[in-house]
């Protein structure tokens, strides 16, 4: 099995201490983009993303030529005046660039749908404020069903391409969680399970160097299965319909219950449908 993608602060003598990993890079300034995107891979690693969290809105951000090839993943808080954005959508589209916003938001909700006309990847963060579960229904239904083209509505289009009637779908790893595919590390090398319990001080070893095989830590194993005490505690979220493509992560495990669950089921439902459709119309096309 492929080693977890390593989540790490940019901090050069870190990106030295790590091998066999590959990398996701967190930086805490525009500048600091092609210049860690550099380190990673002069240090031997290959490049997943490059994280960049800003306070300022997608209109305050300016696309540079140097990060031409480097995944980039933007985390802002909203998009801004469109009139100011609008000169370098282009520019973020041909980037490939994902924007993060917050699905709490009821405004991200409208700016998701023009980006995503305009090419580009949005990617919605489900967090503690709960989301406008109607506006956010609209957006799911245009994002997954809209016959006209436009760039994927995450986590809209991971669920729709992924959905398996026999399977669950976690989309974690569109926001670089789940330690099946990524750990993270703190800038003492440090490695946690999350970025949310990287915050917390929560660490499955005290430096990365130390880490080994992943399977043969408990707590990470323990991490992998974690979606089983679920069932074994009769925690709410199991009994949602939805749970199969949310497995918690819509509402806050169930916090925003009943707006997440009637969410999460409907999109189950209206997803089911469309890829019921979907295939009827393969069989009808095929020879016979
Ligand atoms: S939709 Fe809400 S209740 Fe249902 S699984 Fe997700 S978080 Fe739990």
């Amino acid at each position: 099995m492929k080693p977890p993608i390593l989540v790490c602060p940019y901090n050069r003598l870190l990106l030295d201490q790590i091998g066999g990993h590959d990398i996701v890079v967190r930086v805490e300034n525009p500048p600091d983009i092609p210049r860690a995107a550099e380190d990673v891979r002069c240090s031997g690693k290959a490049l997943h993303s490059v994280i960049i969290e800003t306070r300022q809105p997608l209109s305050a951000f300016r696309p540079q030529d140097d990060w031409v090839g480097i995944p980039i993943a933007l985390f802002v808080p909203g998009m801004g005046n469109f009139r100011d954005v609008a000169p370098w959508v282009g520019s973020i589209r041909d980037l490939k660039m994902h924007v993060y916003l917050s699905a709490g938001d009821r405004e991200n909700l409208t700016s998701c749908r023009v980006l995503a006309s305009l090419g580009v990847t949005c990617c919605l963060v489900f967090d503690t404020t709960e989301p406008d579960w109607e506006a956010l229904s609209d957006l799911m239904t245009w994002a997954v069903f809209a016959p006209s083209s436009h760039a994927p509505v995450e986590p809209f289009h991971h669920v729709a391409v992924h959905h398996n009637p026999g399977a669950y779908v976690d989309w974690g790893v569109v926001y670089f969680d789940g330690p099946g595919a990524f750990l993270h590390l703190d800038s003492a090398g440090r490695v946690a399970l999350s970025h949310r319990e990287l915050q917390n001080g929560s660490f499955i070893t005290e430096h990365v160097s130390l880490l080994g095989d992943p399977f043969e830590n408990e707590g990470y194993r323990n991490a992998l299965n974690a979606w089983r005490h679920y069932f074994l505690s009769d925690h709410p979220c199991i009994a949602c319909e939805g749970w199969k493509i949310c497995m918690g992560r819509f509402g806050m495990n169930g916090r925003h219950a009943p707006g997440c669950r009637a969410f999460a089921s409907d999109m189950l439902a209206e997803i089911e449908q469309y890829k019921g459709r979907q295939q009827e119309e393969q069989a009808e096309r095929a020879p016979s």
